[in-house]
């Protein structure tokens, strides 16, 4: 395994030297290519639902916010839109939500999981799911990955524990968030976690203890995004210090965890594409290989706004934006995590 000392990635964050920000890119395109290919993999994003059990300080889905229309979409309408991505090349699709809380609702997501399976396996090799819905107990991730989920993102937001604590209600334990992840690895999951970068308070040594966090969690997948406040949330209103440039910090951020990491699974966020016109180019550029389309209809997708001014593009527009970037749109592909196989044999 590589690794990078903390001061080292410090370094590497902060410098101003833009020979040293083209460096990271090259290395990052370097160990994507010998590990990986130019491939870049898509997940249909499924936002089936905006209520959330949760209050974390940053996000426009928290349940104390009432400025927003709460919305569940029907079972059917979910297998619908699961059947028409994969219709359309998708090999894989996202169940997201608010934090789920109740085992009414683990069952309803496990009915819809097991339905999408058999339907679209009945037609071929079946699409990938994956699930994010927030911490839940080991029997409900265990109910779900039965079901038919193999991949599930859980963000751990933040790696150093005070800040966590800064960003969410005391109701809330980082500790509970890891034990989540230790479960979900145990289960068999293929496990996803990530940051946000440029929150208030956050420093850059923060930051490089969350690349390290990674490794030693040794995760499969990874979304990072920069920080953009909602501005019906608490955090919203917070001035303390920024990281002075949350967009290349991001990128940045990539191309560290690509080179320590070379053989994970990285999106390209949707948050990344939100804040800057060429983020998606740029994201692929310093390593990531999936991008989300959303997928949740129209008329709900204002209401599932975890941030402002949220972009979404079109499955079309994204795939000519990936070519144009010089990569390949990964159609019919399910793109698993090729570390999620190798952690598998070695501990077999
Ligand atoms: S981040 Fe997730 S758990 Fe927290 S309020 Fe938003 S949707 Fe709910």
């Amino acid at each position: 395994m590589i690794s990078f000392s903390k001061d080292l990635i410090v370094d590497y964050l902060k410098s101003e030297d833009s020979e040293v920000h083209d460096f990271l890119l090259e290395k990052a395109e370097r160990y994507r290519l010998e590990n990986r290919d130019k491939a870049v993999y898509f997940r249909g994003l499924i936002e089936y639902s905006n209520i959330c059990s949760q209050n974390c300080y940053y996000c426009g889905l928290r349940r104390d916010n009432r400025l927003i229309k709460r919305y569940h979409l029907e079972r059917d309408e979910i297998i619908n839109l699961a059947m028409q991505a994969y219709n359309a090349g998708y090999q894989s699709i996202c169940l997201q939500a608010g934090q789920i809380s109740s085992n009414k609702e683990v069952d309803f997501v496990a009915d819809v999981v097991a339905t999408i399976k058999k339907l679209s396996e009945s037609k071929g090799q079946g699409l990938g799911i994956t699930l994010s819905l927030g911490e839940l107990s080991y029997r409900q991730y265990q109910q779900l990955w039965d079901a038919g989920a193999h991949r599930y993102l859980l963000r751990i937001e933040t790696s150093n524990p005070l800040l966590f604590k800064k960003i969410h209600p005391p109701d809330q334990s980082f500790n509970q968030r890891l034990e989540c992840l230790q479960a979900l690895r145990e289960i068999g999951y293929q496990v996803g976690t990530g940051v946000m970068i440029g929150l208030p308070g956050q420093s850059y040594e923060d930051l490089a203890q969350d690349l390290q966090f990674f490794q030693e969690k040794d995760i499969d997948m990874l979304g990072m995004g920069p920080y953009i406040p909602h501005p019906d949330t608490p955090l919203a209103g917070e001035q303390e210090e920024f990281i002075p440039d949350a967009f290349a910090t991001t990128i940045r951020m990539l191309a560290l965890a690509r080179i320590l990491m070379p053989d994970i699974n990285m999106v390209a966020s949707t948050a990344l594409q939100s804040i800057h016109p060429d983020g998606l180019k740029m994201g692929l550029k310093a390593g990531a290989n999936i991008v989300m389309p959303i997928l949740t209809p129209e008329e709900n997708r204002r209401d599932y706004m975890l941030y402002a001014n949220k972009k979404h593009s079109a499955f079309e527009t994204l795939q000519q934006d990936i070519k144009a970037a010089s990569y390949e749109p990964a159609l019919w592909q399910w793109g698993d995590s090729p570390h999620y196989f190798k952690r598998k044999e070695e501990h077999a």
